[in-house]
This record gives C-alpha cells, structure tokens and sequence, in this order.
C-alpha cells in the first residue's frame, strides 16, 4: 500500500482587506484539502491600504477556527511557492463572469509553468459573488455601510484606517 501523501491547497490574494466573499472560499476548500495555505503577497498594480504584516495578522484572526488552514507570505511566482509548499491546487475564487478571462489565461499559464499544480475555481455563495476588497474599500471611504460584507474585527479595522488618512 502506498503511503498517503496529503493534499495541499494554497489560495493565494492580496486580500487587502479579507472580506467574506474570502471567507466564504477558505470555508469550502479548507473541507476540501489536508491543508490549506492562504498564499497573501502584494499587488504590484494597486496600492494597498493594509501592509502585508496586517493583512496577514487579519486573516489570522479570522481563522482561528479552520484547524487545517495556515497563512504566509510570498513574493514571486506563485507555481515556485507552490512547489517550494508541495501544493498540488491553487484555488481561486470565481465570481461574476468578468472574472473568467483573467483566471483562464492565469490557470493556462500556471499549468504551462507547472503540470502537477492545477486551479481550482470555487464560487462563493450567491450574497457574496458582487464584492471585492476594492468595492468594499471604495464604499467604505465614501461611508457607505459594508458591515456585512467583512466580520465585525476587520470593519473596526477598516474604519480606523479610514479615519486616520483624514
Ligand atoms: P488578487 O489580487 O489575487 O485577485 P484578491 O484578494 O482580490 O487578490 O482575491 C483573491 C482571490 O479571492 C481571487 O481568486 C478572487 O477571485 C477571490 N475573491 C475575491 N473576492 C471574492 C468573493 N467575494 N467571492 C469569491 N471569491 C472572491
């Protein structure tokens, strides 16, 4: 009998900040996998309103109770943190058909970079498919009400962040 190796996934993002749409995705692919690594590194195009240290120390608070799902950082490519992780899924979250084009060319391209890590799209339930850390942040500094859209820590964390900039 061959030796059971564990399946590893890693979801990575910005997530800058978690909202429940993310949430919702660690939920399904944490019963899903052994283990799930939330991969969080910084995106080169936006500007980010939490650094990566918060944005870790955020998700980190928010599962505490997912046994089986750690976080960490990484910079570079994501296939290479896969392999150096021994990953075998990257997930991804799907949510409103825009979505599509982008997560197609980037899950070709990572097969092209690797054959034995594949991506898996996830869909968040339905009250979720519409957000994104973007819109939440957008709405959030116009003072718009986003309170279920994030769990109650990272709207304080939101808000203060928000009203320190003023
Ligand atoms: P990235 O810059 O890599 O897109 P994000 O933090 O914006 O980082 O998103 C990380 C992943 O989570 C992506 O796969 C994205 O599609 C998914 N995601 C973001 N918001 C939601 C949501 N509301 N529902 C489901 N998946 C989501």
């Amino acid at each position: 009998m061959g030796e059971y190796i564990m399946k590893i996934a890693i979801y990575p993002g910005s997530f800058d900040p978690i909202t429940n749409g993310h949430i919702d995705i660690i939920k399904r692919a944490s019963s899903l996998f052994d283990k799930l690594i939330i991969g969080v590194t910084d995106d080169n195009n936006k500007e980010s309103m939490f650094d990566i240290h918060e944005r870790v120390a955020m998700i980190e608070g928010v599962v505490t109770d997912y046994d089986n799902v750690n976080v960490q950082t990484f910079n570079g490519l994501l296939i290479d943190f896969a392999k150096l992780k021994s990953a075998v899924v990257i997930i991804r979250g799907l949510r409103v058909l825009s979505d599509f084009e982008y997560e197609f060319k980037m899950a070709m391209m990572n097969r092209r970079l690797s054959q034995k890590v594949d991506t898996l799209f996830l869909m968040p339930s339905i009250q979720y498919v519409h957000i994104s850390s973007s819109l939440i942040k957008e709405v959030a500094i116009l003072g718009g009400d986003i309170s279920t859209y994030v769990p109650r820590n990272i709207l304080d964390k939101i808000k203060r962040k928000i009203s320190a900039k003023k």
